[in-house]
């Protein structure tokens, strides 16, 4: 096992994987930008190295100075959490070369699903089911286009192969816009992601979005550890996660959860990862693998018991995963609100000094935050400043034990999204289960405007 690991990250997603680091016995490297000089966890870290000034592009997302804070602290290898960095298959290939372990996947395999077009093939091949679409990347002659457009079916969407974080998407519901259309998503993808790839695919009008989280070691043992229904978005943004997906049959989640792990064997995938999928219908179709720990990671950590950012750490270290498919058992459900530093009506970020900060606590209330009273939330990053996670026997429990959570949770000096999250828990649609990606949103445009 590793001695000192660095932890190439920042916020409450740096203190989870010092958590798991402490808990197994390895020490700490935490690296921070100016911004973060004060934060928590780099207070808690065994060492400290500043790699940069506030700006992520000159801390958080510089690799010779990340690569230079695990030189200079002799530290075995780096996690990269997620966002920043850990999605970066030059920084994973770095980080090899200079002689420390990236605890992720292989760089070959982040590069393999990065690309969306190469993942969809990878895929497709190793039998995951996938949104009907074209062959890979479009073709450039414009009757080709209309023609596999034609057979599709519309409405089509048009989306960069480079794309992330919900760019680079367009919704085509006539021939006669396609054509302009698929020209401007290649020209907002070459200037967005330098890759003017696009493809097209079946647009689904009203998908649940459901995801398999899996764990793979490099001796071809791989397992899945259930769904997540993230369907609670704004923005492409999720913003509520639930395990397990309410009313899906759990054989169609096995079957599923069965095609995922032959494709982490085909493919040689090492790590924690996660496949994305839209449900409709009763059917899945995947649209991409994220080759990372995921922010609603701890909504599986509480229905199955595993510590996936440990099982991430003996992975690379060349340890053979702690649990079989047998061992693996769903007990009751959990929810996770991300709280956001932000305002709840306009969603403008909040960033300040927080005055008060009090957190709710009893059975199955699990908190990952890196705040405390005092904290200054820092206007660089993301908003989203921790997550309270419920866990009951049943989704009703967890349900209640959510809204309790939220009515005992108090912060002052920064607005939070907490009255949404309370709106939403006492919204009848949640309350039923299985609502679509565009529930909210829907909600959103209808919520009365003296709700203030
Ligand atoms: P990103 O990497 O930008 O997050 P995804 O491929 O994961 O891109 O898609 C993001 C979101 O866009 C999905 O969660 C879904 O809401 C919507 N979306 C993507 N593909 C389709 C599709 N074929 N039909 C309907 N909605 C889609």
């Amino acid at each position: 096992m590793f001695g000192k690991i660095l932890i190439a990250n920042r916020g409450e997603i740096a203190l989870r994987i010092q958590r798991a680091c402490r808990e197994m016995g390895i020490k700490t490297v935490a690296v921070h930008s100016t911004a973060d000089v004060n934060a928590k966890y780099v207070r808690l870290a065994d060492e400290s190295v500043c790699i940069g000034p506030a700006q992520s592009p000159l801390s958080y997302l510089n690799i010779p100075a990340i690569i230079s804070a695990a030189e200079v602290t002799d530290a075995e290898a780096i996690h990269p959490g997620y966002g920043f960095l850990s999605e970066n298959a030059d920084f994973a290939e770095r980080v090899e070369r200079s002689g420390f372990t990236f605890i992720g996947p292989r760089a070959e395999s982040i590069r393999l699903m990065g690309d969306k077009v190469s993942a969809k093939k990878a895929m497709r091949e190793a039998g995951v089911p996938c949104v009907p679409g074209s062959d890979g990347a479009l073709p450039d002659d414009p009757q080709e286009i209309l023609e596999i457009a034609r057979k599709i079916g519309y409405p089509v969407i048009i989306k960069a192969a480079g794309g992330g974080g919900g760019r680079g998407m367009r919704v085509v519901r006539t021939e006669a816009a396609l054509l302009t259309s698929v020209n401007m998503t290649k020209e907002e993808a070459r200037v967005a992601f330098g890759n003017p790839t696009v493809y097209m695919e079946k647009f689904l009008e009203n998908p649940r979005h459901i995801e398999i989280q899996v764990l793979s070691d490099s001796f071809q043992n791989a397992v899945y550890l259930g769904e997540r229904d993230c369907s609670m978005q704004r923005r492409n943004q999720k913003v509520i996660e639930e395990a397990p997906a309410f009313g899906i049959p759990r054989k169609l989640i096995e079957r599923l959860g069965k095609r995922c792990v032959e494709a982490c064997k085909r493919i040689g995938y090492r790590g924690a990862g996660t496949f994305e999928f839209l449900y409709e219908n009763g059917e899945f179709y995947f649209i991409e693998m994220n080759t990372r720990v995921q922010v609603e990671h701890p909504v599986t950590e509480m229905v199955t018991g595993v510590d996936i950012v440990r099982e991430q750490i003996r992975i690379a270290a060349g340890e053979r995963l702690s649990v079989r498919q047998s061992d693996i058992v769903m007990r009751g459900h959990a929810i996770e609100c991300r709280i956001n530093a932000e305002d709840p009506f306009t969603f403008v970020p909040s960033p300040g000094r927080v005055q008060q900060w009090h957190l709710p606590g009893g059975p199955g209330i699990r908190i990952d935050t890196h705040v405390y009273a005092g904290y200054d939330v820092p206007p660089y990053y993301d908003s989203m400043i921790g997550k309270i996670i419920a866990h009951g026997d049943t989704r009703e429990q967890a349900i209640m034990r959510m809204r309790v959570a939220l009515s005992e949770l108090a912060v002052e000096g920064i607005k939070t999204n907490a009255k949404l999250h309370r709106e939403l828990l006492a919204d009848e649609g949640f309350f039923q289960g299985g609502t679509s990606i565009h529930y909210l949103e829907e909600k959103l445009r209808h919520r009365p405007k003296d709700a203030k």
